[in-house]
């Protein structure tokens, strides 16, 4: 049948790269492409032993509906680690989300009109994009200048064009790595109170830092909840158990409720209560330190290899935290028709292109180093060299 669909399904674009990437997952393919944890660091055991606690405790809540807000014992757990973030929340401020894109889609179905400017980072977060875009979204970029963000460049364009919101990840950004320090991170914030702008922090990476403490969330300074933070376990854990918060004000978070009923009623209930087992019989902290020193030896590893592959040749980031390293080759080059050549040579990445929502750079590409083993980053930066 030939179906009818919504206007606004003809902004949901299916992108071709993901259809070119999944020759990536193939075994021999050494990939840079996923945005995936380490498989092998997962605490498997300690997510099975919880998962047969809580199921052997003869409570069968934790097989019942559940309240849309999420289980209140782990909301207070995440309460209490965003204090040690910096960020004072009580559980009454959080709702538990599908790891954070349901709350990144959430939000856009709550603020977004066709037709409505949404202010963020070029290049931003692929899925963020295509959450925005679904609703119909128009993008304005952030301004910025050799020094970073150029702020005279922001306000004016706040001021000119009143963006209905703002979206960062002001963190070891995913896809550049790239990280806005704390004057950049007040000067945003000051500048979209001024013009009441509300800012959604996108904070999955924060805790993977490898070279010292990440700077404090937005959210940390904001006082009135200008500042709508969106926090998961995908970078921390495992991406797969798809658990995710919010930290906003209790009416946004009202608001957001109506909109998570309409969407799955609530976040699975065992999922909540195995999580919150683990999180409080097993050290997390320690878990995390586990994969901050592996990511931490294939970040350095892969910038020692790029420097001996492709020294003079490209620019990269050097990123103090996250999954991600940005290249980007000598101008002319086009990294998207380049792809299919890398991936015959059995190399993956993300074509930069992707991440740009106008302005596209065609000579830069996302290479992410949590997942590939050592020696996968060796062969595969050298692999990389061969072909470019
Ligand atoms: N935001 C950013 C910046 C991300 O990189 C990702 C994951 N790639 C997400 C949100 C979505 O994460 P989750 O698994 O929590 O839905």
């Amino acid at each position: 049948m030939q179906y009818t669909f919504a206007e606004r399904v003809t902004h949901m674009d299916s992108s071709a790269i993901r259809e070119l990437l999944k020759v990536a997952e193939q075994p021999q393919i050494i990939s840079f492409a996923g945005g995936l944890p380490a498989a092998e660091l997962f605490p498997l055991e300690e997510i099975k032993e919880s998962y047969y606690q809580v199921l052997g405790a003869k409570d069968p809540s934790v097989l019942q509906y559940g309240a849309t807000e999420g289980y209140l014992p782990l909301r207070q757990e995440i309460a209490a680690q965003m204090r040690v973030r910096g960020i004072v929340t009580e559980a009454e401020n959080i709702l538990l989300t599908n790891g954070s894109q349901q709350g990144l889609d959430l939000l856009a179905k709550l603020f977004i009109n066709p037709g409505d400017v949404v202010l963020l980072q070029n290049p931003s977060y692929l899925g963020a994009i295509q959450s925005f875009q679904s609703y119909q979204a128009n993008f304005m970029t952030i301004p910025t200048n050799d020094a970073g963000i150029d702020e005279n460049a922001l306000e004016v364009l706040i001021k000119q064009n009143q963006p209905k919101i703002i979206y960062l990840t002001p963190t070891y950004q995913n896809p550049t790595g790239s990280t806005f320090t704390t004057d950049e991170r007040k000067a945003v914030l000051r500048i979209a109170r001024d013009y009441r702008v509300p800012i959604i922090e996108d904070d999955p990476y924060s805790e993977l830092c490898y070279d010292g403490q990440a700077a404090p969330p937005i959210r940390s300074f904001s006082t009135d909840d200008e500042v709508i933070y969106l926090g998961t376990f995908s970078k921390t854990l495992a991406p797969g158990i798809r658990l995710g918060w919010i930290v906003g004000g209790k009416s946004l978070i009202a608001k957001l409720v109506i909109a998570k009923q309409g969407a799955d009623l609530h976040t699975g209930t065992l999922l909540q209560r195995a999580t919150h087992y683990y999180l409080t019989h097993f050290s997390p902290t320690e878990h995390i330190e586990t994969i901050r020193h592996a990511y931490q030896c294939r970040r350095d590893l892969m910038l020692s290899e790029l420097k001996k592959a492709f020294s003079n040749k490209a620019l990269w980031t050097e990123p103090t935290g996250g999954m991600f390293i940005w290249l980007t080759l000598p101008e002319g080059y086009d990294t998207l028709k380049l792809l299919p050549k890398a991936l015959a040579t059995n190399v993956a990445y993300v074509p930069g292109a992707n991440f740009y929502v106008n302005k596209k750079s065609h000579n830069s590409m996302r290479l992410n180093f949590s997942n590939p083993s050592p020696s996968q980053i060796q062969q595969g930066i050298k692999l990389l060299a061969k072909i470019l």
